[in-house]
């Protein structure tokens, strides 16, 4: 992340490689000035995104198995060990608590323990992490695994209750927050408690609706009249903590 840019919007988790056409959405968040973490669901799929991206000064692929993933593809968990090796980025991971997720929740707590444990050793390692139905558990082995020394850890979309993200809070989260959010009352307690050198911006696009169409890495510009809404404060004052904290994950993750 260059200090001489000056961001309009970041996109702390959206999945660039389910777009139709991934290099022309990368142009345009270049174009836009959008910095991006884009996130990958299966190991497998990180070279290509990584061959997309890598020189780009703007988006930046990570590398993930999703946890609703994880009952299909357990065995591909090793690969992302290795790939955590190589790539400072790692995401989608998580638990996903669902009932139709539940038959493969022992092994994504192995797969995300073992991701946990693999960027605590390699150390300067930023996650994205998926924790519907499943804070709790995420807590644990959050705390259990990894400290925000090694590892920092954003919880994406996160919907626990106001006492688990206080507790993901001391345990050093941060927070990737969307425009759904925004929408209810639950989210927007949520997101006024979340320490503001915490607090980041995402689409999850193009999983989140927004105007009736799929979310773009683009809306992720349009937040901060909401959110600079929500905390009382003037937009441009939003924008700037945001970016603050964005640069201090990016260069955590050895972008500068
Ligand atoms: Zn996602």
């Amino acid at each position: 992340m260059s200090e001489n840019i000056n961001y309009r919007g970041f996109d702390f988790h959206c999945h660039i490689d389910l777009h139709p056409d991934p290099p022309y959405l990368i142009t345009r968040c270049e174009k836009k000035r959008i910095a991006v973490l884009a996130v990958t669901t299966t190991p497998k799929a990180w070279t290509q995104n990584k061959l997309w991206m890598q020189h780009s000064d703007y988006v930046h692929a990570a590398v993930g198995l999703h946890p609703e993933l994880v009952g299909e593809r357990y065995g591909e968990a090793g690969l992302l060990e290795e790939l955590i090796g190589e790539c400072r980025l790692v995401g989608e991971v998580g638990l996903d608590g669902s009932p139709q997720y539940r038959s493969s929740y022992d092994k994504q707590k192995d797969v995300f323990s073992r991701v946990l444990r693999t960027s605590q050793i390699h150390g300067g390692r930023v996650l994205t992490i998926h924790s519907r139905r499943a804070a709790r558990d995420v807590c644990d082995l959050v705390e259990k695994h990894s400290n925000p020394d090694n590892v920092l850890c954003i919880l994406h979309w996160f919907s626990g209750s106001l006492s688990e993200s206080r507790r993901a809070v001391k345990a050093g989260c941060y927070f990737s927050v969307n425009a759904a959010m925004l929408k209810n009352d639950r989210g927007r307690a949520l997101i006024r408690d979340i320490p503001s050198d915490r607090l980041l911006t995402e689409t999850d696009a193009p999983f989140m609706s927004i105007d009736g169409r799929k979310s773009s890495p683009l809306d992720s510009m349009r937040i901060f009249g909401d959110l600079a809404g929500l905390l009382g404060e003037e937009d441009r004052v939003t924008r700037q903590r945001v970016t603050v904290n964005a640069r201090h994950v990016f260069r955590f993750a050895g972008i500068d």
